[in-house]
């Protein structure tokens, strides 16, 4: 993918406003083009019901097995 970083979103939805019940990472891009009901859904700055995470988060992600994913989610609520 060719995503422009300035552009792309990414982040998690928060219990117990997600409705996927495991772990997943929302990749947006590009932003501009979200819908009003999505603009919502995927808010920025960080709220209640989506966390963003930085590029790096990500690339640990990327790299790591399923029991670090967990922690990798338990950090981000903390740093909040
Ligand atoms: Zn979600």
């Amino acid at each position: 993918m060719n995503l422009d970083p300035a552009s792309t979103r990414t982040g998690f939805h928060w219990p117990p406003f997600n409705t996927v019940h495991h772990l997943h990472l929302h990749v947006i891009s590009p932003i501009e083009k979200m819908s009003g009901i999505r603009k919502l859904m995927f808010p920025n700055p960080n709220n209640y019901w989506f966390v963003s995470v930085s590029i790096k988060i990500i690339r640990l992600i990327l790299n790591m097995k399923d029991k670090f994913l967990l922690y990798v989610f338990s950090f981000c609520r903390q740093t909040m």
